[in-house]
């Protein structure tokens, strides 16, 4: 079986020891083995800050764009591979599978015409000059620079081309070099794309590297000008943040962890309307793309408790309707889970849900169509109901990531929506349904200081829009507490976490000559 080589130091590398095996979620078959035993993750971060970083930063942003530009090319040229690789390695339907891969590729794109708008510079005023006195000469700037060391990006399994992608385009742009470490279940198609890359030597040296298997010591090596960006669970999130090194040299840590989004339906919307229908639509799609393995999918569905019953039996009906299986098959809606152990956290987080009201849908256990007796990942989804002032603790605690979805009723006031999504400690996004502007801004108003984005779902923006569970690289994707408090993307402003703001503080012309 083929062992998955790490790209460090501007080469391919073989780990030694223990090897994880990669399989198919779908049918359990082995794919690929991966481990990193014995490469030397120090030199690695070495290399990118004295190969990679140099090089980065002796090009403008318009230069930096255009690299990203090649890097979206690249990869669009192996679409179909990495789709195809996408659908084996990651339990994905090719749908699934478009949404990782051409996510990759349309950040990159977003963030090389950001590139392109920049022009041919390198330094960032950071907002208006400033006059610090009545003579006109003596004068601020706040101005962003490169940071000098490297990117550590730790990525996990449910997006490898996504998660790489939209965190090394930002990094890339800022002038940092980047060393990304996908999560190592899902890590063939990281590992396609850095082959991809390097083939069409789409970038500088040391500007990207890639380790494959367990992070080892790969973080205790990092140094006072270093990043790191952490997608994952936030029990990793935390220990990433409290490691000695990261401590002592005061390391700047972006954490992007667990969410418990809600989306709430306006006590407005009939059953059989067009929001009500969009308002389904997105919360079955949430539900079941990437069999629920989304951080931005839906987990609370609020429903006025009046139209409960009826959204409760138009769910159940549009669930009972997806086949689940192997996701080769185009007859499939829904793949398996990505692990073994992922299945076993879902079973276990179904059964913790629904001890706090009932399940409606779903028992677990199915028949995957296409799948060989026994194998692979698969699970139903699940729709569990609450009784309406529950308190229903777990539903508003852990986080299920799987395809699965707790109904919860309310009085339809806005203050009890924005109460109970606000239990969610801190979320990625939720969202309002409703064509009541005047509901609509409560209850976003009430829900936006728990999270980094509020979706407000109309009749007016379904044909336009990708839903609440897209990240749109324009606008920012993290959020405060549970969900790690990171903050990525939102067009020019994940630039400001892989640079560092200075204040110039002196003699006006000589600032303007510096940025001009
Ligand atoms: P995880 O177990 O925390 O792993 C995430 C990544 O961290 C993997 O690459 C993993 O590597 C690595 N890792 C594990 N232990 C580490 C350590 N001690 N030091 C450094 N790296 C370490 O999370 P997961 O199970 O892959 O991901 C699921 C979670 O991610 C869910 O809770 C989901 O909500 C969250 N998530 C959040 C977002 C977001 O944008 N906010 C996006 C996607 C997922 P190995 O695979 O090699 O163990």
């Amino acid at each position: 079986m083929r062992t998955l080589p790490s790209y460090l130091c501007g080469a391919w590398a073989e780990g030694k020891g223990d090897l994880e095996t990669l399989v198919n979620p779908a049918t359990e078959e082995p794919l690929a083995q991966a481990g990193a035993g014995g490469l030397d993750r120090k030199a690695a971060l070495e290399h990118a800050r004295t190969k990679g970083g140099p090089g980065l930063r002796a090009l403008t942003f318009a230069e930096r764009g255009a690299l990203l530009q090649a890097m979206g090319d690249a990869l669009q040229a192996h679409r179909n591979e990495l789709l195809d690789l996408s659908v084996t390695s990651g339990g994905n339907t090719r749908g699934d599978a478009k949404f990782d891969v051409d996510g990759a590729i349309f950040t990159l794109a977003a963030y090389a015409d950001l590139g392109k708008g920049l022009g041919e510079v390198k330094v960032l005023a950071d907002g208006e000059g400033i006059p610090l006195a009545r003579n006109p000469r003596f004068h601020g700037q706040h101005i962003l620079v490169p940071r000098t060391g490297v990117a550590v990006h730790v990525n996990a399994f449910n997006f490898p081309a996504w998660g790489l992608a939209e965190k090394a385009a930002v990094a890339l742009l800022a002038g940092m070099p980047v060393v990304t470490k996908p999560a190592t279940s899902s890590a063939l198609v990281a590992h396609r794309i850095l082959e991809i890359l390097t083939e069409a030597q789409a970038l500088p040296e040391g500007a990207l590297s890639l380790l494959m298997g367990a992070a080892g010591d790969l973080l205790e090596h990092v140094g006072p000008f270093d990043v790191v960006a952490f997608t994952g669970s936030s029990d990793t999130g935390a220990s990433i943040r409290s490691l000695p090194q990261v401590i002592k040299n005061s390391v700047r840590v972006n954490v992007e962890a667990d969410s418990l989004n809600a989306a709430v339906l306006g006590p407005d919307v009939a059953a059989g309307e067009e929001t009500w229908d969009y308002f389904v639509k997105d919360v079955l799609r949430d539900m079941t793309q990437k069999a629920g393995q989304k951080c931005t999918a839906i987990r609370r569905v609020l429903v006025p408790s009046d139209r409960a019953d009826r959204l409760r039996d138009d769910l159940v009906d549009r669930l009972s309707a997806i086949t689940v299986g192997n996701p080769a098959l185009e007859s499939v809606r829904m793949g398996p889970v990505a692990t073994a152990s992922q299945l076993e956290d879902v079973r276990s987080g179904v059964a913790q849900l629904a001890r706090d009201g009932r399940l409606v849908f779903g028992s677990g256990e199915v028949q995957a169509v296409g799948a060989p007796p026994g194998k692979g990942f698969f699970t139903t989804p699940v729709l569990i109901e609450v009784e309406a002032g529950a308190p229903a603790p777990s539903v508003h605690s852990r986080e299920v990531f799987g395809p699965v979805a707790t109904l919860v009723p309310y009085s339809g006031r806005a203050e009890e929506a924005a109460e109970l999504v606000s239990r969610g400690r801190g979320g990625l996004v939720s969202s309002v349904y409703s064509e009541d502007a005047a509901f609509t801004a409560d209850v976003v108003l009430g829900i936006a200081p728990f999270h980094g984005r509020v979706f407000l779902g109309s009749a007016k923006i379904a044909e336009a829009s990708p839903g609440p569970g897209t990240v749109l690289p324009m606008l920012v994707h993290g959020g405060p507490g549970r969900a790690g408090g990171g903050e990525e993307l939102g067009g020019l402003r994940g630039l400001a976490f892989y640079m560092q703001r200075v204040a110039l503080e002196g003699s006006r012309p000589v600032i303007e000559k510096i940025v001009r």
